[in-house]
């Protein structure tokens, strides 16, 4: 008895290094919820005193009430493809995040934009890219998804399908934003005087929800890089690398430079070695970001939400816009690694 109090101690101790994993880039849930939603505005180095106070203030509360409106849905009985969509459509409609409103300009000085959405229950998959007038470019990519037999559409005929599904189109100035349009001239300048591309921007924004019924929805919508060539598509609306949802496994959405997050087909990837390796997505995720990709020098993160409602959200770069939202709570939204130290659960 007393030989084996120890083996039991050891035993207890294994078991909770599996299932109960913790630290400043991710969340365990002991029971499995309800429900759960999880976000990101984008990964980037930013220094923490480059940050001004009021600028992270709006950030935190754009971030919280996206995801409010995704828990919204999700608490009445809503599917986690509305919830997803409902919230990236907060964000898109927000100067503050480079997608839809807020997106970044290319080489041209156009904004170009991508998105795309999977549902975990179907492994259907929608996808819009370089598109121009589409004011949510991530209900477009619903709309291919599920009224077209296809998965990707791009520039004008994405343009034209969007408008004959009803939705807004806007005048491609509607995009313009000072803010952005002085980062294009910034390095327009660096590049004249050939300076490495700093890549410390971010903005792009993702969701990954599951719902009461247990299906997994993830979208991801961006207007890429700054500065990035004319027709130059990124991750983002690549289904495997920007985004992936399986409701066997789990939900990613995916924040970084895209060439690499494409050639490491990075959300896949991580769904693979859940799926298959039966790794846990801290596991995988961790590997795949800080491991793999830290390795070849590629700059982003990914947000990971499984099918029992595990969340995790790793990135290689000093901050990552991100929060979620479980049952009964308030969104709980960071920016810098160890802000979930001091104000996550
Ligand atoms: N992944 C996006 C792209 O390469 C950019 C980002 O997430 O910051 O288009």
């Amino acid at each position: 008895m007393k030989k084996s109090l120890p083996f039991l101690f050891l035993l207890i101790m294994l078991a909770g290094c599996n299932s109960h994993e913790a630290g400043d880039t991710n969340t365990k849930k002991a029971t499995k919820p309800e429900w759960a939603i999880v976000v990101h505005g984008g990964a980037g180095n930013i220094k923490v005193n480059k940050l001004t106070a009021k600028r992270k203030k709006a950030l935190q509360e754009k971030l919280s009430e996206a995801l409010a409106a995704g828990a919204a849905i999700l608490q009445n009985n809503g599917q986690a493809l509305d919830a997803v969509e409902t919230t990236i459509r907060v964000l898109e409609n927000s100067p503050l995040f480079n997608a839809g409103k807020g997106a970044v300009f290319n080489s041209e000085g156009v904004n170009e934009l991508d998105a795309s959405i999977m549902d975990g229950l179907t492994l259907n998959a929608g996808a819009v890219a370089n598109v121009t007038t589409i004011k949510n470019p991530i209900s477009a990519a619903r709309k291919v998804m599920e009224v077209s037999p296809h998965v990707m559409l791009i520039k004008e005929g994405a343009e034209r399908f969007a408008q004959e599904q009803g939705l807004e189109i806007v005048d491609p100035s509607w995009f313009y934003t000072k803010r952005r349009w002085e980062s294009l001239q910034k390095a327009k300048e660096r590049e004249r005087n050939k300076l490495k591309n700093q890549t410390k921007k971010s903005g792009t924004v993702g969701c990954v929800a599951l719902d009461k019924n247990g299906n997994i929805a993830a979208g991801t919508s961006t207007g890429g890089m700054t500065n990035k060539k004319y027709g130059r598509v990124g991750d983002s609306p690549i289904i495997g690398a920007g985004t992936y949802a399986d409701n066997s496994c789990c939900g990613i959405s995916a924040t970084g430079h895209g060439e690499f997050f494409i050639r490491n087909v990075v959300a896949y990837d991580i769904a693979a070695r859940v799926k298959y390796n039966n790794e846990t997505i801290q596991t995988a995720a961790n590997y795949v970001i800080n491991n793999k990709l830290k390795a070849l020098n590629a700059n982003g993160g990914v947000i990971v939400l499984d099918k029992n409602g595990n969340i995790t959200m790793p990135f290689n770069t000093s901050a990552m816009f991100r929060g979620y939202q479980y049952p009964g709570k308030k969104p709980k939204v960071f920016i810098f690694h160890d802000d979930e130290e001091k104000n996550g659960e």
